[in-house]
């Protein structure tokens, strides 16, 4: 792995240049220099023959966008992009927990939490004996954690080049294989540059130009939390990122090259209600290792003793055992889900304790998501998509987002191994019905 700054791709540009037009004229001297990004790079080789034949998919995802945010607020650019291609008026299903890492990996694995490995953002795991969390760089970059083919590995396991403007698990190296180009996660990195970068790679010459790239905001997710998802900063938050998937559509409109533009939330958000829920308050959890609201027994008799404690103790939660958790929520077989396992029954605020005298307690956020998106339609995320595979004027009915893995491999041409989703749940929005293109 090594660092590669903008400035050295701007140089093989330009060694490329006599190639293409589009390359000279990009490097015309009246064009502000692009602001060097920290792209890592791994040399995985170029695009096989096949690969170059591909077209491409830009994913974006748009954090805690809510399924109901554009129409809401008229979101003109979403809008436009879901009647040019299809979109999920009603919303698209997040897997449970409704949260940020478990639905990203989700959507690029096509499995469920529990099947791809991260199953909250923070949790920990007896075997390993150590903890993951999302904004531990140890632990995201360590590919031990992650289960599952990521979109990023198929590909490039295929022979494609593939790209990361942030992603969970893609500073990891999974499946044997981690994105020719990714970034370091970093959200002070200016919007329009990720976008500038995005339209740079698909700049690059035929042998290095990543076909698989995804994108991240965060915006929405931020305000919303802070100040609830009816909040005016929430709205403008909505614009703000309707505003630059406008930039997005013209920028990808530009390059002329046949890219999928897919947009997506990995879930929604909900006012919360009342104050913090300290399981400790009902449960004696002193032998319990605990994260957030996920509860380790260290021996059979304190799960036993927690469950029985918990299991009737609020009308806020439902306590489980790990095995008896409902089975629709796919959430009831990784240790790492912790046991007895607690699921709030409405926008309630679930932790393990209250911190220790001394310690600054805050409120809880004024919106919150995770919850079980069945029950609370506020969890639903959004779902856009437009391109040369994509029918025009189409909408799909909530489905999923295991689903989107299948779909999008079938976009590049890839051959996907078996997950949780299937291609029929999409087939119908593709030119081609999902069937295999002649030989
Ligand atoms: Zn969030």
């Amino acid at each position: 792995m090594r660092f590669q700054p903008l400035r050295r791709y701007a140089l093989r540009l330009f060694l490329f240049a006599s190639f293409g037009a589009a390359f000279v004229s990009r490097l015309s001297p009246a064009q502000a220099p692009a602001p060097p990004l920290p792209v890592i790079h791994v040399d995985n080789g170029p695009n096989s023959a096949a690969a170059k034949k591909a077209h491409y998919v830009v994913l974006v995802s748009l954090d805690g966008f809510r399924w109901d945010y554009a129409k809401r607020d008229n979101a003109t650019h979403l809008l436009a992009i879901g009647k040019q291609g299809v979109w999920a008026p009603e919303g698209m299903l997040p897997s449970y927990p409704s949260i940020t890492f478990p639905n990203h990996y989700a959507i690029v694995t096509g499995l469920y939490p529990e099947h791809n490995g991260l199953v909250a953002n923070n949790f920990y795991d007896e075997a390993k004996d150590a903890r993951y969390a999302s904004r531990d760089p140890r632990a995201v970059t360590d590919g031990s954690w992650y289960s599952g083919v990521p979109l990023w590995s198929l590909a490039e396991s295929q022979g494609m080049r593939s790209a990361c403007f942030f992603w969970p698990g893609s500073e990891a190296k999974i499946a044997g294989f981690q994105p020719t180009y990714s970034m370091h996660f970093d959200n002070k990195i200016d919007d329009e540059a990720r976008i500038a970068q995005v339209l740079d790679w698909l700049r690059l010459p035929e042998a290095d130009r990543p076909h698989f790239i995804t994108l991240y905001y965060s915006e929405t997710d931020g305000a919303g939390h802070e100040y609830g998802p009816d909040a005016p900063q929430t709205r403008q938050a909505v614009h703000k990122l309707d505003a630059l998937m406008g930039k997005l559509k013209a920028g990808l409109d530009a390059t002329a090259l046949p890219v999928d533009l897919v947009i997506v939330s990995d879930h929604g958000m909900v006012k919360t209600q009342g104050g913090w829920v300290n399981l400790g308050d009902f449960a004696d959890l002193s032998h319990f290792r605990t994260v957030g609201s996920l509860l380790y027994g260290k021996t059979e008799e304190d799960r036993v003793r927690a469950y029985n404690q918990l299991k009737k103790a609020s009308e806020k939660f439902v306590a489980y055992r790990l095995k008896d958790v409902p089975a629709g929520l796919h959430y009831n077989l990784n240790p790492r889900e912790g046991d007895p396992v607690v699921i709030p029954t409405g926008p309630y605020a679930l932790r393990d304790a209250a911190p220790v005298a001394g310690e600054k307690d805050l409120p809880p956020p004024a919106g919150e998501h995770g919850y079980d998106p069945r029950k609370m339609p506020e969890m639903k995320a959004s779902f856009f998509a437009a391109g040369p595979d994509i029918i025009a004027g189409k909408t799909v009915a909530p489905f999923e987002n295991v689903n989107l893995y299948p779909w999008l491999a079938h976009l590049l041409g890839l051959n996907p191994p078996k997950t949780d989703g299937s291609l029929n749940v999409l087939a119908g929005t593709l030119r081609d019905g999902g069937n295999e293109p002649e030989k």
